[in-house]
This record gives C-alpha cells, sequence and structure tokens, in this order.
C-alpha cells in the first residue's frame, strides 16, 4: 500500500464513527423516547471522545507525514492534494483546541440549552444571561485557541465556512442591505392580506406525508438511498452517500410548513446523495474541524442546495403552476376556491415578522445579519451580554420596524447561543447567495434549462448540479466552485436581481 491509502484507510475508520454517531444523532431527534436523553448525552460523549482520540493521535500524524512527503509531486489541483492539505490543516486545528475546552462547553451547553428551554418560554432573559455570558467566554477562549488575525468571529465563522471573515461578510451585508431594504419598504407599501386564508382549513396529515414523499422524489431525492421521516425541528444528516435521512414536521392547518420544510431538507439530501462514490468514506466527505461526517464545501454551500430546491425552485410560479393540479386532487376542498397563482402568492407573501424561522425570503437575510452582527460585536466587546434585549430590539426596529413585544419573540427565540455554536448563523445567508449565483449560471450555460423546469424536468438542473458542484463534496472552497461556473466567488448581485424580479412582479411595483 502507498503511503497515501494507508492515511485513507485510517480515516475511513475514523468517518465510520462519524456516521456512527449520526446515527445516533438521527434516532435521537427522531425516534428516542424522552428518557432515553440522559443515557444518549453519555454515549454520544464517549463516541465522540473516541472519535477525536483517534484523529488527534500520533499515528495520524505520522500517517498524514508519510503520504505529504510521498505525495509532494501530486499536482496541487487533484483530490489527493487537497484531501492532505485539508486533513492537515483540521489536525492542527485540532490540535490546537485543548480537550477540556470541548468538554467544557460540552458540559455548559447541556445545562445552558435547558435554562434557555425555561427561559424563553417565560420570556425570561435575566435567568439566561449568565450562561449566555459563560458561553461568551468559552467562545473566545475557542477563537484565540483557532487562532485569526483580525477578529474572533473569523475563527468561529471559519469552523462552518473555511476562509469567511467579519470584515468580508461586513461588506456583503451591507450591499444586501442596500438591496433588500428599499424592496421591503415598497412592498410594504402595497401589501394586502390575501382574499382567502388557506391555512384556516385542516389538511389530513397522512395525504400531506404522501404528498412531501412525492414532491421530494420528484425534484430527486432517491428513496432507494434515502428515507423521509418525522423530527419535531426538521433536519437532514447522513450515514454516506448511500443512507441519507430527511425529516420534516407537519401542521394541520399549516400546510406550507410540511411541504417546504421536506423540499428544503431534500435539497440537503440531494448534496449528499450526489457526491462521487469515491469520496464517500474520505476527508473530503467529513467536517474534520466540526468532527461531523457531512459532504460539501462547507455549511453554507450545503445551505445553497437547499433554498434552491425549497425557494428558486419549490416557491416559483413555474413549480405550482406545474403541480397545483396534484395539490388540488390531494385536498380538494381546501383548495376548491383558489388557482395556482393564488397558491404561488400565498406561499409567497412578504410580511416583516418577529420570528426568523418563520421568514420569507425578502426577510429572511435580515434576521440573520442582526443575529451575526451582534454575535461580532460581543465577541469584541462592542456589546455586553446585558445590553442584548435592547440591542436586539433596536436592530429589529431599524430592519423590520417592529418592536418584540417580549424577549421570547425577541432575543430568547433562537437556541443556537444556548449550546454554544457561534458563527453558525451566516452560513444561512451565504446559502441563499450562493444558491442566486449557481442558479443564475445553471441557466447562462444552459439556454433550455428554464423550458425544462417549466415542464417538470428536475433532472436537468440536478444533472448540471451534480457534475458542477455536488460531486466534488469538500473537495473546492465555496468561492473555488462558484468561479468555476459563473467566473467570480461569492456575489450579492443575483440574489438582489432575483429577489427584486421576482418580488418586483407579484407586487406590481414597476
Ligand atoms: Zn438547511
Amino acid at each position: 500500500m502507498t503511503a497515501y491509502e494507508n492515511l485513507t484507510a485510517h480515516i475511513a475508520e475514523y468517518h465510520d464513527l462519524l456516521c456512527i454517531l449520526n446515527t445516533l444523532k438521527w434516532d435521537m431527534r427522531t425516534m428516542m423516547p424522552a428518557a432515553g436523553a440522559a443515557s444518549r448525552g453519555r454515549q454520544l460523549a464517549t463516541l465522540t471522545k473516541m472519535a477525536k482520540s483517534i484523529f488527534v493521535s500520533d499515528e495520524t500524524a505520522r500517517l498524514l507525514d508519510a503520504a505529504e512527503t510521498e505525495g509532494a509531486g501530486v499536482n496541487p489541483d487533484s483530490y489527493q492534494a487537497r484531501a492532505l492539505r485539508q486533513t492537515r490543516e483540521a489536525y492542527e486545528i485540532q490540535r490546537r483546541i485543548p480537550a477540556d475546552l470541548v468538554g467544557r462547553m460540552a458540559a455548559l451547553g447541556a445545562e445552558s440549552e435547558a435554562v434557555w428551554t425555561q427561559a424563553r418560554e417565560d420570556s425570561d432573559f435575566a435567568s439566561f444571561k449568565p450562561y449566555l455570558k459563560q458561553m461568551l467566554a468559552l467562545n473566545i477562549e475557542l477563537a484565540e485557541a483557532i487562532g485569526y488575525e483580525d477578529h474572533p468571529f473569523d475563527a468561529l465563522v471559519g469552523q462552518f465556512e473555511p476562509g469567511m471573515t467579519a470584515a468580508r461578510l461586513e461588506r456583503l451585508f451591507a450591499e444586501l442591505k442596500a438591496g433588500i431594504l428599499p424592496l421591503l419598504e415598497r412592498i410594504v407599501a402595497v401589501d394586502e392580506p390575501l382574499p382567502v386564508d388557506l391555512w384556516e382549513a385542516e389538511y389530513d396529515i397522512a395525504t400531506q406525508k404522501a404528498l412531501c414523499q412525492e414532491l421530494t422524489a420528484m425534484i430527486g431525492f432517491d428513496f432507494e438511498r434515502g428515507r423521509l421521516d418525522i423530527a419535531p425541528h426538521p433536519f437532514e444528516i447522513s450515514f454516506t452517500r448511500d443512507d441519507v435521512r430527511i425529516t420534516t414536521r407537519y401542521d394541520a392547518n399549516y400546510l406550507p410548513m410540511s411541504l417546504f420544510a421536506a423540499l428544503h431538507e431534500a435539497g440537503h439530501g440531494i448534496y449528499e446523495q450526489n457526491i462521487a462514490p469515491e469520496l464517500t468514506r474520505t476527508a473530503l466527505s467529513a467536517d474534520l474541524v466540526g468532527q461531523y461526517a457531512v459532504g460539501g464545501a462547507s455549511s453554507g454551500a450545503h445551505e445553497f442546495s437547499s433554498r434552491l430546491w425549497e425557494n428558486q425552485i419549490g416557491r416559483s410560479r413555474e413549480f405550482w403552476g406545474r403541480h397545483f393540479g396534484r395539490l388540488q386532487a390531494a385536498f380538494p376542498q381546501q383548495m376548491s376556491a383558489v388557482d395556482a397563482e393564488f397558491f404561488y402568492r400565498a406561499v409567497n407573501r412578504v410580511r416583516p415578522s418577529l420570528i426568523r424561522v418563520e421568514a420569507d425570503e425578502v426577510t429572511y437575510n435580515l434576521h440573520i445579519m442582526l443575529r451575526t452582527e451582534i454575535e461580532m460585536a460581543l465577541l469584541d466587546g462592542a456589546v455586553s451580554v446585558a445590553d442584548l434585549p435592547e440591542i436586539w430590539n433596536a436592530k429589529m426596529q431599524e430592519y423590520l420596524g417592529l418592536t418584540p413585544p417580549d424577549d421570547r419573540r425577541g432575543v430568547l427565540q433562537d437556541v443556537h447561543w444556548s449550546f454554544g455554536g457561534f458563527g453558525n448563523f451566516p452560513t444561512y445567508t451565504i446559502g441563499n447567495i450562493m444558491a442566486a449565483q449557481v442558479l443564475a449560471a445553471a441557466h447562462a450555460q444552459k439556454p433550455d434549462l428554464a423550458a425544462k423546469l417549466a415542464e417538470g424536468d428536475y433532472q436537468t438542473l440536478l444533472e448540471w448540479l451534480r457534475e458542477n458542484i455536488y460531486r466534488h463534496s469538500r473537495a473546492y472552497s465555496t468561492d473555488e466552485l462558484l468561479t468555476r461556473v459563473s467566473g467570480q466567488g461569492l456575489n450579492t448581485a443575483p440574489l438582489l436581481d432575483y429577489l427584486e424580479e421576482k418580488y418586483a412582479d407579484l407586487y406590481g411595483l414597476n
């Protein structure tokens, strides 16, 4: 065996452990009885520790050294060279993060999440404040351990989006705000409630389930290598490309909940299922810094696929023009008074709202910018934890013209800060930017794509995405993938063009 093959075999075993961890996590979030939480927590902690000790071991160092020496002349653009570079980088970062810091974060996270759950219910920021203070201190310690040049946020966001920085995000956000805020103002000035409220009716859950199955299969989620189940907080997780699990949740009244969560998670699942088979169980199909078996260039890049299929395809006029008949057949009474165009409008209505997870395509990124700006300011000391409710409410007023009546619907709404995860929020907006950019590139390279999509042919787009994006998994960065298909790195213009075109038409703004 070559030195590279030896390293690959070692990483493959590590990858198996990460996939077993994912299996335990999937079970925990879908099937496990609540009483299993404590023992499952211990099982996850034990296995995570075992996995980490394999990755940061002297054996990894020895195998990596040998493979690097052997591969010195390998084409730097090859998968092999890229896998070696990424393994080295993750190995160095993992060695810099003290094991006891990881342990302290996990222990505080478990406690803090429980406190947050109660604090949110009681709308009581004061009880959560001491935990958030400690969590912030640990995140600063983590940023120092990972290392950064300009801003501690750079180290944290880099865990999810390699190479991203606070400064670059601030530039991207300024561009987005300059486009989105005036568009939102024009929409709000003319928005009126629709004459029929579709979500007062009841929608049989079993029928919803069948529809979710049908729509996700139609856009290309492969049920021979995947499953769709129920989870209170929908997610996607994979145990290699051949076993990809997606979830959704059902509301008897609010039909869009199940449909769009299913399309969103199917978008994540389609990414995993279309990774090149030879990258299975390799460094290029795991997040080696986050110790998580997941493919895709980054968290933001993964989000590109979910948002593209959920929003740009799943919320398009063409999609419902094609499939509304099926919906009407499933719910003849509930849909009797409306047509495809009405349904399209009903699932694309823009309204500034307090809650991120209920936000539409126009306002969603404003929720993300608010959170990211607050995280940056917390990390560099510009604001303190005590000031958070006030800062949150001021930014909500500035971006969305709303003031939360209580902290439950304000600063306490997201789970992320309770268990640690600083630096993750901007990946959602990066996904939105990338989705618009990639779809614009696909249309430019395939002039018949619009006609295919209108005919309900999603295979053409899927094949293009597989060839240009999906199959490479983590081999290329977000910017590299985008440059290969569109000639430039992350660029906000296609997203702003997409929003302007879609919503100016929907609201008759021009
Ligand atoms: Zn997602």
